[in-house]
């Protein structure tokens, strides 16, 4: 079976705040050991494809509050000459440019393939109708936005605003625009992602973060909506292999057509691939 991992970050002290800098050492000492500042593109390839992932998508990140800045320009340059790195775009809310306007850069003159947003990162309610004009574009491209959903330990993070409900609003707005809730909301609002997902063509739950062997658990309708459930590792914040996390996916008491739709299907639609 094919495998694309949808959530990959560049971690590097250049960065990331040392804070979060420590969680990833403790966490996955070995990736120190492997990468001391942190990996080249031929190295996050070689790594990822002897775990078995033929696709990753890389993360931006504009949380200066919280852990750092991975700009647009950083992640496309990672990106540029390797076919197994999909670059996926952040929007600096420091910036006086209209998130729009900055979308429009990433997706038209960096040829970015979606976005993500770290509202607890950001400090945004991601249903603010100042984010409309930018979630109208993404969706004209026909293009993917991740939201980090649910619990965070970074200092600097305000839980509040990674509430899965705030996106109900944005997913009625934009019925075409691909919503993926990272992390499902964990771990206190499993149950919302899980239905706003039943109420809502467009949403996604992005299995990052979460401990895999509880997700029949926390979503109960996971097999029904097999076409929204996507892979991903959060690596290098993981303290196991990538290979071992999709172990532990294939071990799940699912159809072999659910594992191959989170494993890799449904991340290929959305990638239009
Ligand atoms: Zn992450």
């Amino acid at each position: 079976m094919k495998f694309i991992d949808f959530h990959v970050h560049l971690a590097t002290a250049q960065h990331w705040l040392p804070a979060v800098m420590a969680f990833v050492r403790e966490n996955n000492p070995g990736y120190f050991e492997q990468f001391a500042d942190g990996p080249v593109p031929e190295e996050i390839v070689a790594y990822f494809a002897s775990q078995g992932v033929t696709q990753m998508v890389m993360l931006a990140e504009y949380a200066p509050k919280c852990t750092g800045v991975v700009t647009n320009e950083v992640i496309t340059r990672y990106c540029r000459d390797h076919k197994e790195l999909i670059p996926f775009a952040s929007i600096s809310l420091e910036l006086d440019t209209p998130y729009e306007s900055q979308a429009r850069y990433a997706v038209e003159e960096l040829d970015m393939k979606g976005f993500k947003l770290l509202p607890s990162y950001q400090h945004f309610y991601p249903n603010d109708p100042s984010f409309f004009p930018f979630y109208e574009y993404v969706q004209s491209q026909g293009l993917p936005v991740m939201f980090h959903t649910g619990s965070s330990i970074f200092r600097g993070a305000r839980i509040k605003y990674a509430d899965p409900l705030l996106l109900d609003d944005v997913a009625d707005a934009f019925p075409g625009l691909t919503i993926i809730m990272e992390h499902g909301g964990r771990p206190f609002w499993y149950d919302r992602a899980a239905w706003l997902i039943s109420r809502h063509r467009n949403m996604h739950i992005g299995i990052a973060g979460i401990a895999t062997r509880h997700l029949p658990r926390y979503f109960p309708n996971l097999e029904r909506y097999s076409d929204r459930f996507l892979f991903g590792s959060d690596w290098p914040a993981v303290p196991i292999d990538v290979k071992g996390l999709i172990s532990r996916v294939l071990a799940l008491p699912y159809s072999d057509d659910t594992k191959a739709s989170i494993l890799h299907g449904n991340a290929e639609r959305l990638l239009g691939k």
